[in-house]
């Protein structure tokens, strides 16, 4: 059985004009590319039908989608602004996008195919009644609540584009059955302002919304870290039925809308993790959608590189591309000379031995917080396992097939936790009360390491590290109920 890529010219069209970032070609050069890598032979390629009203409905207010088919302006739905102009027959386009994700994930869900592509979807800023962030129909919530309907109880998301995938969080935020994780620059600096560590799902739904807001301009590693640290620990306690994973490639670092900076071949990395992870705790179920990505170059690359993860094969990053490409040189930004990146295996959480210049004893107080002066580190005193400069030891880890180091984190946790519970108090909570829940898990850190198996390495800086630690603290919550 071959993987599903779901293409039509019409899906090509999505475009808010060709002085807008979310403009022509962007979905038409990636398809273009892979084909040149011979990817698209590994695929069935199915046309789809549009979404209809009432599948679109499932998700968007029937007032909503009534708007987007006037093609006149209005506020209140979000159309006609400076980021979302009437474009014409873009609700056609839109529903044909949104019907390419539907049909991929029946498909995969019912068994008639073990994965499907969908690179125009992934329009993950639109709301149940707005039109945001260039996105008109969710695409990947008409997909989800199709598979709600059905009776899935555990659907998760996965969102890796550069900016916070409000839309989808959104409109499950009540809902313990989705399970939505998104990695992406903090809201501090970057549309759509939102997706903090404290945002972590509604009543009844806490610590199924997980958000990792990262500092600007992470190194390829330590955006590696951000990835590779939570989401196979989250995804092993949630067991989901399908995956459905969202690959903007805005992260990389010639996206003129973003500033994570990350290379190609890093991204290329943590697609084939996602494949992985797909494999190992969702029964292989995966639909990978498409997402942001504004510069054509970059697209074009990393959308090769998720068909090539979806159809399960190896490309060369040293690659040359076509002849008369405007852009790089090779498939990935590094050619021959990429770093190696093997450390961020996807069947383990990370086997990176922190430095022993780290490995320091927690303060005995904290002027800015973190555990009381008195109170034992709420980490085991015994056994210690091979502190710094001991060898590394296989064990039964059950991630994966190695043990995970854990010697030096709990003085690194500590630390981080004093800075992050200052500044967190102090930098939300004026906007949002909930934001004290932050550094209430935090006073338990290792707790949920303990119960994920997540471990940050210093290496990666404290802005990255705080941001993971704060993704953590976000599913305490979600750890101790399953
Ligand atoms: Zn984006």
């Amino acid at each position: 059985m071959k993987p599903l890529l779901f293409n039509a010219e019409e899906m090509r069209r999505y475009s808010l004009g060709p002085d807008h970032p979310m403009g022509p070609d962007r979905v038409r050069l990636a398809h273009e590319l892979a084909d040149y890598f011979h990817l698209t032979e590994e695929f069935e390629v199915v046309e789809p039908a549009a979404a209809t009203t009432a599948e679109l409905t499932a998700v968007h207010s029937p007032d909503y989608i009534t708007a987007t088919r006037l093609e006149v302006p209005a506020r209140r739905f979000g159309l006609g602004t400076e980021d979302n102009p009437i474009s014409h027959g873009l609700s056609t386009v839109a529903a044909r996008i949104a019907g390419a994700s539907l049909q991929a994930t029946q498909a995969v869900w019912e068994g008639r195919a073990p994965r499907a592509l969908n690179l125009a979807g992934g329009l993950h800023h639109a709301f149940a009644d707005s039109m945001s962030g260039f996105c008109m129909y969710n695409d990947a919530a008409v997909a989800i609540q199709w598979l709600l309907d059905q009776g899935a109880t555990r659907v998760a998301y996965l969102d890796l584009d550069a900016h916070h995938g409000d839309g989808v969080e959104r409109i499950f935020w009540d809902d313990p059955r989705v399970l939505t994780i998104s990695v992406h620059e903090s809201g501090l600096y970057l549309f759509p302002h939102s997706g903090f560590a404290h945002d972590i799902g509604g009543p009844g739904a806490e610590g199924t919304a997980v958000n990792i807001a990262l500092p600007r301009s992470p190194s390829d590693a330590a955006w590696l870290h951000a990835v590779h640290a939570l989401i196979p620990a989250l995804l092993s306690r949630f067991r989901p039925q399908l995956l459905i994973s969202q690959h903007g490639a805005d992260p990389h670092a010639a996206d003129p809308l973003a500033d994570l900076e990350v290379s190609i071949d890093a991204m290329a990395h943590a697609y084939r993790s996602v494949a992985a992870w797909a494999d190992q705790y969702a029964n292989g179920k995966w639909v990978a959608l498409g997402g942001g990505g504004y510069n054509l170059d970059s697209v074009a690359r990393a959308w090769t590189h998720v068909t090539a993860a979806v159809a399960g094969v190896d490309l060369d990053p040293a690659a040359p591309m076509p002849k008369g490409w405007h852009g790089s040189a090779t498939l990935g930004d590094f050619g021959s000379a990429r770093p190696d990146f093997t450390e961020f295996d996807p069947r383990q959480v990370l086997a990176t031995r922190p430095e022993p210049a780290s490995c320091r004893p927690p303060a005995r107080s904290s002027p800015t917080g973190g555990f009381p002066p008195t109170a034992r580190p709420p980490y085991p005193a015994t056994p210690r396992r091979g502190c710094c400069g001991a060898p590394y030891r296989p064990g039964g880890h059950p991630l994966g097939e190695r043990e995970i180091e854990l010697d030096c984190l709990p003085y690194l946790v500590h630390s981080t936790n004093s800075i992050l519970s200052t500044r967190s108090t102090t930098f939300h909570s004026s906007t949002n009360p909930s934001s004290v829940s932050i550094a209430s898990p935090l006073s338990k850190p290792l707790k949920m390491y303990w119960q994920l198996n997540v471990a940050v390495s210093p290496d990666i800086g404290m802005s990255t590290a705080k941001a993971i630690l704060k993704g953590v603290a976000s599913v305490d919550h979600f750890s101790r109920e399953s």
